[in-house]
């Protein structure tokens, strides 16, 4: 491979590693090729692929998969936790640690050697704008427990 093609794959793979970091969240191949764009110059969705896999091959990400998101990337060797999905803006956000108090009993003589757990709900940025007096009005029928609503599209 000639030496220029080496080092633009190398500053593409660099520019996808900084989307990762900079968003802090995970990310499907979509939204890191968006934050990724804004770093470097004429980056292709092939490209996002391509470099996708090498992080994982390398071991610096990790596979997630939230309901109804597919497969998305995080930044692996993490703890232990949990994932929080928008209904409203769709993002997936990361949790610290885990709340023990939300599993659930198991019937006798099951073991668990595990749980996955996402909540749902609406990030701070969408319940701010849910607030503010120039959102549109709550849709009719919606819960009262925020974090179990389903998601509404407006
Ligand atoms: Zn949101
Ligand atoms: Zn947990």
């Amino acid at each position: 491979m000639p030496k220029a093609t080496i080092e633009r794959a190398t500053k593409q793979k660099r520019a996808i590693r900084s989307a990762f970091e900079s968003e802090g969240r995970p990310l499907s191949t979509t939204e890191a090729f968006e934050a990724a764009q804004a770093l470097i110059e004429g980056l292709g969705i092939a490209t996002v692929y391509r470099s996708i896999k090498s992080l994982l091959d390398d071991g610096w990400l990790t596979p997630i998969d939230v309901p109804g998101k597919g497969i998305l990337y995080e930044v692996a060797g993490k703890e232990h936790h949990h994932h929080f999905s928008c209904t409203t803006c769709h993002r997936v956000f990361e949790l610290d640690g885990c709340a023990d108090d939300v599993l659930v009993p198991l019937p006798r003589g099951f073991k668990a050697t595990g749980h996955d757990l996402t909540i749902f709900g609406r990030c701070a940025t969408c319940a701010a704008q849910q607030r503010s007096p120039a959102a549109k009005k709550p849709v009719a029928g919606s819960k009262s427990i925020r974090v179990s609503e389903a998601a509404k599209r407006r």
